[in-house]
């Protein structure tokens, strides 16, 4: 004998599929809940943006972009976007799963970004300042021809108005759709931060988890200081390249912000719910 049959079925589905129209539909509510990565517990999500998206069980660091980076480092949330019309070309016509122009438009549409940074002139504790913040969820936050260019023009334009300069990483590195072309903002980005160390205005990097390839060996490494995020993975190639490189076992955690902290290449690991006020005493010290 069956244990149970379909007419047996203690819950009965009598409509098939959605049948909601998309006007009646309701908005999640404010209460809506999420959980943590690392501890798995429940966050509630007005407490995790009162918390600068920071979990209040075990102090994981949220992703998050440059919406909620801004929000959280200018003054009332004020300030002023700097080139926020530049768009990605496709210089080299570039195929792989889809075409490159279709992904940058596919992407455009799913995040509201027109590519992987955003520039902004603003206030922090009364002071001004120009921050650049990477988005991952453009094109894993992958530096192309667009990126390098809203830093290289965000720098011309620190230099000419003499105010510091703030750039937030968060990439997987260079966007291999424009192949040469992105590898060329490492230079061009470089070359730009001598010029502004030349006109002896700050420049703060913030690694953010998570930082590697391309970006970190060149702009995220180059500030007057170096910071990060806690427990940040920050890196140049992937751990497995680098085993099969060197022939060695990688010891434990040596991709994370305390690490890189302990052999020199940072300066200081910031909690991000003491952020700003951080940035702001940076930038007060190195102004005067
Ligand atoms: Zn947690």
């Amino acid at each position: 004998m069956q244990p149970y049959s379909i007419e047996m079925a203690w819950f009965k589905r009598d409509k098939k599929g959605i049948i909601t129209s998309t006007q009646d539909k309701k908005e999640a509510p404010d209460g809506i809940w999420n959980k943590c990565p690392q501890c798995k517990k429940p966050l509630h999500y007005a407490e995790q943006v009162e918390n600068n998206y920071v979990c209040h069980y075990c102090n994981f660091h949220l992703r998050i972009g440059s919406a909620e980076y801004f929000a959280l480092l200018f003054d009332n949330n004020e300030y002023t976007e700097l080139y926020g019309n530049l768009m990605s070309a496709d210089p080299l016509n570039f195929v792989d799963t889809k075409k490159y122009t279709e992904r940058i438009i596919d992407s455009i549409a799913k995040t509201g970004l027109k590519d992987a940074i955003r520039a902004a002139h603003g206030k922090i504790k009364g002071q001004d300042i120009v921050i650049a913040c990477m988005d991952f969820n453009f094109i894993g936050g992958s530096m192309g021809s667009v990126v390098g260019e809203k830093i290289a023009r965000s720098i011309n334009y620190c230099i000419e108005n003499k105010v510091p300069f703030l750039l937030i990483s968060k990439s997987g590195g260079a966007r291999m759709m424009e192949a040469a072309f992105s590898l060329m903002q490492m230079a061009k980005t470089a070359a730009k931060l001598a010029l502004l160390s030349r006109a002896k205005i700050p420049y703060i990097s913030l690694l953010t988890d998570p930082t590697t390839g391309g970006v970190t060996a060149s702009y995220a490494m180059l500030g007057d200081i170096n910071i990060a995020e806690p427990e940040a993975l920050i890196g140049f190639a992937g751990p497995r390249v680098i085993k099969e490189t060197i022939k060695k076992d990688l010891p434990k955690g040596f991709q994370t912000s305390e690490f890189v902290l302990e052999h020199g290449f940072l300066d200081f690991i910031v909690d991000r719910r003491e952020m700003k006020n951080r940035i702001a005493s940076f930038i007060s010290l190195m102004n005067n």
